[in-house]
């Protein structure tokens, strides 16, 4: 059995950037529903069912599923461990990670260039989906996913997650993503 993890804070820790209704539905609907999805398509298989879904992601395309179950495990596997990173990316307790900030600067030139690049990227993914900070080998590089693909079915390592998908915003934002956008970066605290 795959398991929703404890969201490492309050519903209303978020506030005012992200607020508590929509972390509380977020979380308790929207992840839990991915989990129990999950936990539906694995049924079927037990020999896989309580292996690490990070590992089961990476090799999605070799493992024995039918293709329907494939496109499941990537629509609520993925759903399940992106969520996982959001949360913990938005931890209030997250401290400044000054090697990871050294690592940025060297990549894209400075702190500003990549938040420019990142937030593009977040602006330009039309429809559901998802921006990202990843590791491929061990160089940094933005990308986006649509619906909940996540970067480990492409061979990269997540490091920083932005849902853009409505249900993360719709409640407080509406229909303005660049506006929940910009107010998401005050809470990664991770890079000061
Ligand atoms: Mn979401």
């Amino acid at each position: 059995m795959q398991k929703l993890p404890k969201l490492p804070f309050e519903f209303d820790s978020l506030e005012p950037y992200i607020d508590k209704e929509t972390v509380k539905i977020h979380y308790t609907k929207h992840h839990q529903t991915y989990v129990d999805n999950l936990n539906k398509v694995l049924e079927k298989y037990p020999d896989i069912q309580n292996e690490n879904i990070e590992k089961l992601m990476q090799q999605v395309d070799s493992l024995e599923l039918e293709e329907i179950d494939r496109q499941a495990l990537i629509n609520h596997g993925g759903g399940h461990i992106n969520h996982t990173l959001y949360w913990r990316n938005l931890d209030p307790n997250n401290k400044i990670n000054i090697s990871l900030i050294e690592r940025i600067n060297k990549q894209f030139g400075s702190l500003q260039k990549f938040k420019d690049k990142f937030t593009l990227a977040a602006m330009g993914q039309f429809g559901s989906g998802w921006a990202w900070l990843v590791e491929d080998d061990n160089k940094l590089k933005v990308i986006s996913t649509g619906n909940q693909n996540s970067p480990l079915i492409y061979g990269f390592k997540p490091i920083i997650a932005l849902d853009v998908w409505e249900h993360a915003y719709y409640l407080k934002y509406q229909n303005k993503r660049a506006e929940y956008v910009n107010n998401w970066w005050y809470l990664i605290k991770l890079l000061g």
